[in-house]
């Protein structure tokens, strides 16, 4: 079975140690990207590790030159100006879950940081590595794609900014083109009386889910939804962008009936795959229940920002 196309993260049980590679640690972004150059196919970025050395040591993958970009200066700043906040690609899941701002402003991101692995997975990851692994599976592009986010490449030739969806073309495949580093995402303030919500199911503590989902929603002021985005995870060889939604649903508010039709509308355009997680009909249910819930929550937090 080609890679791409399989659960690979189950294959990572017999873990061997990596082929031999060259190890290099740029201390400057201009560096990295020499050595990107100079070695081409043959060299990876290392950020955290956690997706990366798994894959090395079980010999899926293998590779000559590992570039680490950790000691990288100014790519672990976040810095909001009023109309958008922009993370540096090695900030950590664990400093994303920490940061108030974040937890009260963009919450998807807060709460999709808050399931992401275990500890220790949290402390080493970067949301950078989380995005540009490009696995289905990882929690991070969801939310990234409900909060309409943008990602800064960088490389010799320049920068390029990449709408979050447009990004994600398959599994383990993105836009990120030979001799680029993702250095930012950028994510827009959200507007007045806007919420966003991600869930996800997962089989036991620390584990990849069954499935997730990111919405995020803005209120009129009459309470009626104004805009809607709705992004799934693990449901289909990339992140799933749910389009369409907002003409549906603007002006009406969430009820019950509402929540049913929009739930109906993501699990359609969902496309889960049977595997270890469970079958296709349970999947298809788990992302129904799970786009109600989130619903819920985006839309109560929509009307708490409006009172603050
Ligand atoms: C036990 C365990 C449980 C996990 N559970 C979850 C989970 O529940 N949810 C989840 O989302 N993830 C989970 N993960 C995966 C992991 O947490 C994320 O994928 C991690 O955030 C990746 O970030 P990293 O910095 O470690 O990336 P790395 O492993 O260093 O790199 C990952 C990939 O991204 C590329 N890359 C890294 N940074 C950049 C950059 N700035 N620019 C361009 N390319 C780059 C690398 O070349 C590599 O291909 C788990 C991992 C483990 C080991």
């Amino acid at each position: 079975m080609p890679l791409q196309k399989c659960k690979y993260h189950l294959y990572l049980v017999a873990f061997v140690s990596p082929k031999e590679f060259e190890y290099h640690a740029p201390a400057e972004l201009q560096e990295a990207f020499s050595l990107l150059k100079e070695h081409g196919d043959n060299a990876k970025i290392l950020a955290g590790g956690q997706s990366l050395i798994p894959l090395l040591k079980s010999r899926i993958f293998s590779v000559p030159h590992l570039v680490d970009i950790g000691r990288i200066r100014g790519l672990k700043n976040v810095v909001e100006n009023g109309s958008e906040i922009r993370i540096g690609a090695l900030v950590t899941i664990s400093d994303l879950e920490a940061n108030n701002e974040i937890r009260t402003r963009f919450q998807a991101i807060s709460d999709a940081a808050g399931l992401i692995g275990d500890p220790l997975v949290r402390n080493r990851g970067t949301i950078g590595g989380n995005i540009s692994h490009g696995d289905p599976s990882n929690d991070m592009p969801a939310a990234m794609v409900a909060l309409k986010a943008r990602f800064k490449l960088s490389s010799q030739q320049g920068e390029r900014i990449v709408d979050a969806g447009e990004f994600f073309i398959d599994t383990l495949q993105t836009d990120v083109r030979e001799g680029e580093i993702l250095t930012e995402i950028i994510v827009p303030e959200p507007r007045n009386r806007s919420g966003s919500a991600y869930m996800k199911l997962k089989k036991t503590a620390g584990d990849f889910c069954v499935a997730g989902v990111a919405v995020s929603v803005s209120l009129d002021q009459h309470g009626g939804l104004s805009g809607l985005n709705v992004a799934i995870t693990a449901a289909g060889p990339r992140v799933i962008e749910v389009k369409g939604l907002e003409e549906k649903v603007t002006g009406k508010k969430l009820n019950e009936e509402l929540s049913a039709i929009i739930s109906t509308e993501v699990v359609n355009a969902s496309e889960p795959a049977e595997d270890f997680y469970g079958t296709v009909e349970y999947k298809r249910k788990v992302i129904g229940l799970l786009t109600g819930d989130c619903l819920e929550l985006a839309v109560e937090r929509a009307k708490e920002g409006a009172k603050r």
